[in-house]
């Protein structure tokens, strides 16, 4: 994930105008918003978007071990905030690259996670499938190291957000379930060409 931290402390300024947010509670609103003194607009506080990518390689599976807090020290797949005017799918591409040094495809969506404030910074995590992936490994100043790791051998303990854990298992019983449902296909015959 790019960003170090993220603050819980709700902001003080208006975005639009810079003045003064007062928590106040609107007949229009279920719940105290802060409203800016000046513009009274609302500043809403919404999650942020982390978008993500599980990428296998001959069936090993690539996690990154994070340079940078919180959980330093701890394995994710890459994974980074979006930013304002990229897709999930670009933002999934682009952490890949920046992180790992890898391009990916993304393929199908892995999962939608949730992790909703106070508990955690309230985030959305979105995660897709990581395809084809070229290029040498090569790791960004926020990843200590990066590694393939047998899918016996993922670092189950030491994953760095309840949300990898969350990803990585829903990745593991799709991928079991596609093997299930391609069976090995019987060569099918041929048309045979009418007139040789
Ligand atoms: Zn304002």
């Amino acid at each position: 994930m790019s960003d170090a931290h993220f603050s819980l402390r709700p902001p003080r300024f208006c975005p639009n105008c810079g003045g003064h947010l007062t928590e106040r509670l609107l007949e229009t609103e279920d719940r105290p918003r802060l409203v800016c003194d000046q513009c009274q607009r609302i500043a809403y506080l919404n999650p942020r978007i982390v978008a993500g990518v599980i990428i296998e390689r001959g069936g090993r599976l690539l996690l990154l071990r994070r340079a940078i807090e919180p959980r330093y020290g701890t394995w994710t797949f890459p994974a980074g905030y979006m930013e304002i005017d990229e897709t999930a799918e670009e933002a999934a591409v682009r952490e890949a690259e920046e992180e790992i040094g890898l391009k990916v495809k993304t393929g199908p969506l892995v999962g939608v996670y949730s992790r909703p404030a106070p508990e955690s910074p309230g985030i959305l995590v979105v995660v897709f499938q990581g395809q084809r992936p070229t290029g040498r490994v090569k790791v960004g100043h926020e990843v200590l190291e990066a590694r393939w790791f047998s899918l016996d051998d993922i670092p189950w303990s030491e994953l760095s957000f309840p949300t990898t854990h969350w990803a990585l298992d829903a990745w593991l019983r799709a991928r079991r379930d596609t093997r299930r449902r391609r069976p090995q296909r019987a060569a099918r015959p041929r048309p045979r060409r009418r007139g040789g």
